[in-house]
């Protein structure tokens, strides 16, 4: 009655109907695939394969690794089409949300096709008598991609193209609620011509994610997803000594000031706040107003908008957003509406019990919610909630908006909505968070930047993709050299060599 979604070891679809778990599509509520859930065993052929592969393909010249990439771009734009139905039916999102998706993560394939520039060294001639010396970036060997099903196919794509073309192999765990994306990826990337074990994918659950901490050949983890998970990744990944990148969950904040440009800070809330259900890292969950009589004006606005939202399957492209991954997580978010009330907060709009075609009365559907009145001490505010709910915090001052965010455990991303360029530039200065939009509601990186939340909204140094993601998949080693001949011949030197 279902598909099994596999595992994709050294160039081969592998089925493994050992164990298994039901995938949903959301939108209808029903399982329509079961995903193999990898034992210790599969984990291991998989890093075995990617071992294997790992020599020839550290050989293999830079502009040639570039040139797998630059034909996977055209391969993933010629699949279009196919990938979005794949991220629609099994995570959810609307088809026109899926390739915006997609089209960021296709950015991070055409960053690594300049590769070729962005691994050269440094090189120094003459640096003491006779001696030359360079420095270049090395890759690490095999390493391994954690990612959360809330971007099935751009959060892996920004891991595994840079890897891959900086020389190393690599082996991706996508997250089990949305699987089929990671093994179709996998097989465009074949197709452009990657040999085979350069690139693996393993299905799976904790017993998986455990192997790739734990095995000894795997130099690197990157980790996208919650936070408590992605503590647990970083400090069992270091502990077993490897480099660890982990990026954790969020509660990003935008500051309303009285100056804002209204029109503006209503639609880009509405997108940021309820677009593809709330379910992403950088969706505007807070909106602090600054004065009572600019909430009052934003929630008028915003509640108007809300009035136009269509939220329905991810098939159906005058839909807004869709459903949420799965019912728990949907009765997850509606528990948070309900703490939100019973701590005295004002449910403005009421998203708890949508309205939709008896086709989809079983999908996991929420209705956007406007909560006013909130306040720090409350679980809805502290917690990150990962739905379609947009929470006012009203305050009386911008150092009081800045302090609160400052407060906060997570610093993923952050907007300011104001006309006044000197607050704007202040609040950039002086906000503790990594990412700062200013009038601009997701201020996700572009490919050649990187992406980074503070405190714990990441774990690790450096951020993901873009340079830091080319210095995070190599190691830097510096070669000092010379040639002796007859007439520098020195006898031996005990004090540290000045090279002078
Ligand atoms: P999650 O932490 O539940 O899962 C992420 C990955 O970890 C999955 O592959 C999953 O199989 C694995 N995993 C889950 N539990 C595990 C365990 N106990 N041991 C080992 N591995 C385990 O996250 P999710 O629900 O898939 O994704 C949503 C979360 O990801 C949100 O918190 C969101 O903010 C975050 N996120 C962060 C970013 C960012 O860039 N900071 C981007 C996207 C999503």
């Amino acid at each position: 009655m279902t598909n099994i979604i596999g595992h994709f070891i050294n160039g081969k679809i592998i089925e493994d109907t050992a164990h298994t778990q039901d995938v949903y599509n959301p939108s209808t509520g029903r399982v329509e695939k079961q995903v193999s859930m990898a034992s210790r065993a599969t984990v291991e052929e998989a890093v075995a394969a990617a071992q294997a592969a790992f020599p020839a393909w550290r050989n293999t010249p830079v502009m040639k690794r570039a040139r797998v990439m630059f034909r996977y771009k055209e391969l993933l734009e010629q699949n279009r089409d196919t990938i979005c139905r794949l991220i629609g039916a099994e995570h959810g999102k609307i088809l026109h949300d899926a390739a915006g998706e997609l089209q960021r993560g296709i950015e991070n394939v055409e960053y690594a096709c300049g590769a070729p520039e962005f691994l050269k060294g440094d090189y120094s001639k003459n640096v003491g008598p006779d001696i030359d010396s360079w420095s270049d970036f090395q890759p690490l060997g095999v390493v391994a991609g954690i990612t959360p099903f809330n971007f099935p196919a751009m959060v892996p794509l920004w891991m595994f193209p840079l890897a891959i073309v900086c020389g190393n192999t690599f082996v991706l765990k996508p997250s089990e609620r949305d699987p089929s994306v990671g093994l179709f990826l996998a097989q465009l990337l074949q197709e452009a011509g990657l040999p085979d074990g350069v690139f693996n994918v393993v299905n799976g659950g904790k017993e998986a994610v455990d192997t790739l901490l734990t095995d000894a050949r795997v130099q690197a983890v990157s980790f996208v997803g919650s936070t408590p998970i992605a503590q647990y990744i970083y400090s069992t990944a270091t502990a077993n000594g490897k480099r660890c990148q982990a990026l954790g969950g969020a509660k990003n904040h935008a500051i309303v000031m009285p100056d804002a440009d209204l029109d503006n800070v209503v639609n880009s809330l509405l997108g940021a706040a309820f677009g593809s259900c709330g379910e992403r890292c950088m969706a505007l969950s807070v909106a602090v107003a600054v004065g009572d009589e600019t909430a009052d004006r934003m929630i008028a606005g915003i509640k108007e908008g809300m009035k136009t939202l269509k939220v329905g399957a991810y098939s159906d492209n005058a839909n807004h957003f869709g459903p949420l991954i799965t019912a728990e997580h949907k009765a997850k978010v509606e528990s948070y509406i309900n703490s939100a009330e019973e701590q005295g907060a004002t449910i403005v709009v009421d998203g708890r019990k949508p309205d939709l075609p008896a086709e989809y009365a079983d999908g996991f559907f929420l209705g956007a919610t406007l909560i006013d009145g909130v306040t720090p001490d409350m679980k809805s505010y502290q917690e990150e909630i990962f739905g379609p709910v947009l929470q006012v915090v009203r305050v009386k001052t911008m150092q009081e908006a800045l302090d609160l965010i400052n407060r906060h455990i997570y610093g993923n991303g952050t907007c300011i909505y104001t006309r006044d360029g000197e607050a704007a530039r202040y609040f950039a200065d002086n906000v503790q968070v990594g990412m700062v939009g200013i009038n601009i509601p997701l201020p996700v990186p572009v490919a050649y930047h990187s992406f980074g939340g503070w405190k714990q909204s990441m774990f690790g140094d450096l951020g993901a993709y873009g340079r830091d993601g080319a210095r995070f998949y190599t190691r830097r080693k510096t070669v000092t050299q010379r040639w002796p001949t007859s007439e520098v011949r020195e006898g031996a030197v005990f004090s540290m060599p000045t090279l002078g």
